[in-house]
């Protein structure tokens, strides 16, 4: 049966965060490894422990968080690149070291400076190292969407022998077409003479619009793992879209033969985690996972699916996870529904004290609101965490002026390292005017690269959440804050932001020391 399975590796934490503007301080990311477990992927990616200490770090919270996933860290052929990953990863139930080295020409020649013999070399041995340091080892063939299928079978072969029990063939450069895509990994298949030893797997990118393609066309000659991400997440066009490669395999059983043990039902929720948390907003046109994705305008078809289903549609969307956005709370749910309902949500309670600030902001938002939604629980543990984040910056007192004729008008108290300051200001808008009379108290020099507002559930009264991302000398954090009120919304965000600039704990983007498959 294992032959029929294929594994789904999810590289959301890693090749996900590295787009621009994608990054994740330690806890989003221990948030959104419990999603991922919730999802039953098989392989969490968790970081490039050697890239830094707050990558080192993360790895080792997602290490000591999961239990049913394997975690992985990424390393390249380096003795402490290995080092470090076996570190981050010590306290992991199943953990695994995936190294990699180029193996196409342009990167063994410009960027290596390797022939290709010692390339080979520098593979085995890490293999062979890591090896001593866990059971668990997938290499990676960087680029060989390039690579001549004569040196891949060489060096793959080479690495089996070595230990590797994962070979990972990625399409780093999104360069590939799927038709022949998949004859390499039939080709690699048939020629490598202990393939039947090792698991292949595929991670493409998306650069041409074809990641899904190109690795489904991988499994149809037998690839048995898939490396991607939530939500399509990655470097430039992304990676190969989760929700869309399980959706298609799962839909489509009379070609594919084969399954993940992937919990569908979770999809949709993960994929918002995911959203909130970066930043990235989700294309309403989106495959699965976009909020038009199964709304049938046109007057034939809701006749058609009203008639019979399958006239138009090919999948539920309850079994995507479509229908979670459902009353669960109100005024009157006690202390143990609530804390019963973010333990089913995979948020980590902790102590009694956090329940008791948890409960505390439930009430105040369930006196706003009538109807409390998942999604609002979530903000409400995202607005929790940021008070783990030390708080330079707190807002005491907001009201803004907004009158047609007149420049719109914030007046605003914060408190700046525990003083009172308040301050006036004049914008084009009342956002605007809002962030000017933060900036005027701030000085913080960053510049505003995201904006964006959010109804987390529908209707009126809902909650807008916001993103803000600033950019201060290129470190970039992602700030974020839901309220009744989208302006205090978004002073929220904007004091979170401030807040994550100045904490030095939090590392630098990863598009720094960027690397990779
Ligand atoms: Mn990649």
């Amino acid at each position: 049966m294992a032959q029929d399975r294929v594994l789904v590796f999810d590289t959301t934490l890693r090749d996900g965060e590295q787009s621009p503007g994608a990054s994740m301080t330690l806890e989003e990311k221990v948030r959104i490894a419990r999603a991922l477990e919730r999802l039953r992927v098989d392989i969490i990616e968790a970081g490039f422990a050697i890239a830094s200490p707050g990558d080192f770090a993360a790895v080792q919270a997602v290490a000591e968080t999961v239990k049913e996933a394997k975690v992985c860290s990424l390393a390249r052929v380096r003795i402490e690149d290995l080092d470090a990953a076996a570190g981050a990863l010590k306290s992991a139930v199943s953990p695994r070291i995936h190294t990699f080295i180029a193996t196409s020409p342009i990167h063994m020649h410009y960027k290596l400076r390797m022939l290709p013999e010692q390339v080979i070399e520098q593979a085995v041995k890490a293999v062979h190292y890591a090896r001593n340091l866990v059971e668990d080892v997938e290499f990676s063939c960087e680029d060989a969407g390039r690579s001549d299928p004569d040196f891949l079978c060489r060096i793959i072969e080479a690495a089996i022998t070595a230990g590797a029990r994962t070979i990972n063939i990625p399409d780093t450069v999104g360069y590939s077409i799927p038709g022949p895509f998949g004859q390499l990994i039939a080709l690699l298949l048939e020629r490598i003479p202990n393939a039947h030893q090792a698991v292949f797997s595929v991670h493409c990118h998306n650069d041409l619009g074809l990641a899904v393609a190109n690795s489904l066309s991988a499994i149809q000659q037998g690839a048995r793992q898939v490396e991607c991400t939530i939500n399509g997440l990655g470097e430039r066009a992304g990676n190969a879209a989760l929700e869309e490669l399980v959706m298609a395999i799962r839909t489509r059983q009379d070609l594919f033969q084969v399954e993940t043990r992937i919990e569908t039902t979770e999809i949709v929720p993960t994929s918002r985690l995911v959203s909130s948390i970066t930043g990235f907003p989700v294309q309403p046109n989106k495959a699965i996972v976009g909020v038009n994705a199964f709304a049938h305008e046109s007057g034939i078809h809701q006749d058609g699916v009203m008639k019979h289903r399958e006239t138009y549609e090919i999948m539920r969307a309850q079994d995507v996870g479509w229908n979670a956005n459902k009353m669960v709370l109100g005024k009157h749910s006690g202390r143990a529904a609530f804390r019963a309902r973010l333990e089913q949500l995979g948020a980590s309670v902790g102590s009694d004290a956090q329940l008791n600030a948890l409960f505390e902001r439930f009430k105040e938002l369930a006196d706003k609101k009538h109807e409390i939604y998942d999604e609002d629980l979530q903000a409400l543990v995202s607005a929790e965490s940021v008070s783990a984040v030390p708080q330079v910056f707190e807002l005491e007192f907001l009201e803004v002026l907004s009158k047609t004729g007149q420049p719109p008008e914030a007046c605003l108290k914060l408190k700046v390292h525990g003083q009172s300051k308040q301050v006036q200001a004049i914008g084009s808008g009342p956002v605007d005017a809002s962030f000017r009379a933060i900036e005027a108290l701030a000085n913080s020099g960053a510049i505003l690269e995201l904006y964006s507002v959010n109804a987390i559930t529908s209707g009126t009264d809902s909650q807008g959440e916001v993103q803000v991302r600033l950019n201060e000398a290129g470190r970039i954090v992602n700030g974020q804050g839901a309220d009744t009120d989208i302006l205090v919304a978004s002073v929220k965000a904007y004091l979170d932001a401030l807040n994550l600039l100045h904490d030095v704990s939090e590392r630098a983007h990863p598009q720094l020391h960027r690397e990779g498959v």
